[in-house]
């Protein structure tokens, strides 16, 4: 009985779970962009000539903004794992090119480095 090798993760898989998370991803984009518009964003149309009075709806614009800032990082992640897949790069820590191990990708497939490189990444970029 042959055994698959644990070193070659099925990319098809993978591919299709990104794309399937990218397309979730936008339209979650989409919803909160368009659409439906929060009760702040119509509190600020109404009140538009009274602009003493906003400081909690300048909080929940942050909270959108920063909320959005980490879809289009979420979004970039994405669509460069599945460039690297084109390219038939994907699996390859982007720093040490030493192979991802399989189960690290199926558990995040827009992983782009080994462990030990995205610990060091992570240590040069702590967000609080
Ligand atoms: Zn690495």
């Amino acid at each position: 009985m042959t055994q698959h090798s644990s070193q070659a993760p099925n990319l098809t898989v993978l591919r299709d779970s990104l794309l399937a998370q990218r397309a979730e991803l936008l339209s979650r984009m989409a919803h909160e962009r368009g659409g439906v518009v929060g009760r702040a964003e119509v509190a600020a149309e109404q009140y538009e000539t009274a602009p003493s009075d906003n400081a909690q709806l300048r909080t929940e614009r942050e909270t959108n903004f920063a909320m959005s800032e980490h879809e289009t990082a979420e979004l970039a992640d994405i669509d460069r794992a599945l460039e690297l897949m084109r390219k038939g790069e994907y699996g390859n820590c982007i720093d040490c090119e030493v192979k991802i191990p399989a189960p690290r990708l199926l558990a995040t497939p827009t992983a782009l480095r080994c462990i030990a490189c995205q610990s060091t990444y992570e240590a040069h970029h702590k967000h609080f």
